[in-house]
């Protein structure tokens, strides 16, 4: 398992990848959103970020707009935002990125008829998924509830695409997130990277771990006992050092303590000396 953090889009990318390289993070998931990271901006400061990336021997993972349409009632807006998934497809791939996560449509579904809605985003996610693999990049589906798009239209999907997902552990514990265990029981060969964060178990609130109501520790059983890849942890706190006592709660949970100390020993010797 290895451990990523994610940008927030306000801020300036280089100065996020040097904050969670600092913090000992694996990889950065780059959120290709803006304002601070429009494909734009990203591309005028490529060579400043790629100098922090390979500081810190960081890959990286590309992560959509959440609330990009797959399913806009509009064609012709659809056609728009689709274009944008591409040229940040393009982005995504300009900083080595291998996978890139979308998620499902964020506008209410009641907007329009159910079965054109999971249709629409069918069929957007279809064309997405060639225009990716097209620059080598393998896009994932992320789950978000099941009023954006459920586990009988994951199912659907899955049927007419061959894809990965994203997993987000706290999406699946909010009140219309249908459950961790009812995900996996379903999807777990497509599991391809998870989102680990916490929240209340009712709304999605992106909170450090165990500052919520999910029993953290379950989860990582769970996931520890089919999985074995990246893991980014999307807390969205204002003072960022609730990702690094994340980064520790997850090692922990997942090696154990006597292990998550003789890591700590064989990665940071120095630290011993103090
Ligand atoms: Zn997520």
């Amino acid at each position: 398992m290895i451990i990523g953090a994610m940008n927030d889009p306000k801020k300036n990318v280089a100065e996020e990848v040097a904050l969670f390289g600092e913090m000992g993070f694996d990889y950065f998931e780059l959120t290709i959103e803006a304002p601070g990271a429009h494909p734009d901006k990203l591309m005028r400061e490529k060579k400043a970020i790629q100098d922090v990336l390979s500081s810190y021997n960081f890959g990286v993972l590309a992560h959509m707009p959440w609330y990009f349409s797959v399913a806009h009632p509009y064609p012709s807006i659809q056609e728009a935002i689709s274009k944008e998934f591409c040229r940040a497809f393009d982005v995504a791939a300009e900083f080595g990125a291998k996978k890139a996560t979308l998620h499902s449509e964020f506008l209410p579904s009641g907007i329009q008829e159910r079965q054109v809605h999971t249709a629409k985003t069918i069929e957007t996610i279809r064309k997405l998924h060639k225009e990716a693999e097209a620059r080598g990049i393998e896009l994932l589906v992320e789950n978000f509830n099941a009023s954006s798009f459920s586990i009988k239209d994951f199912k659907q999907l899955f049927s007419e695409v061959d894809m990965g997902m994203t997993f987000d552990v706290g999406h699946a514990f909010t009140s219309d997130g249908e459950g961790m265990e009812n995900y996996l029981a379903q999807f777990r060969k497509r599991v391809k990277h998870v989102h680990l964060h916490d929240n209340d178990r009712r709304t999605d609130q992106h909170l450090p771990l165990g500052a919520g109501k999910v029993d953290v520790a379950r989860v990582v059983k769970e996931i520890r006992a089919f999985y074995d890849g990246t893991i980014t942890l999307e807390v969205h706190s204002q003072d960022r050092d609730y990702l690094r006592i994340s980064r520790e709660k997850l090692e922990i949970l997942w090696y154990g303590k006597k292990k998550f100390e003789e890591n700590k020993e064989y990665l940071q010797p120095e630290a011993k000396k103090n």
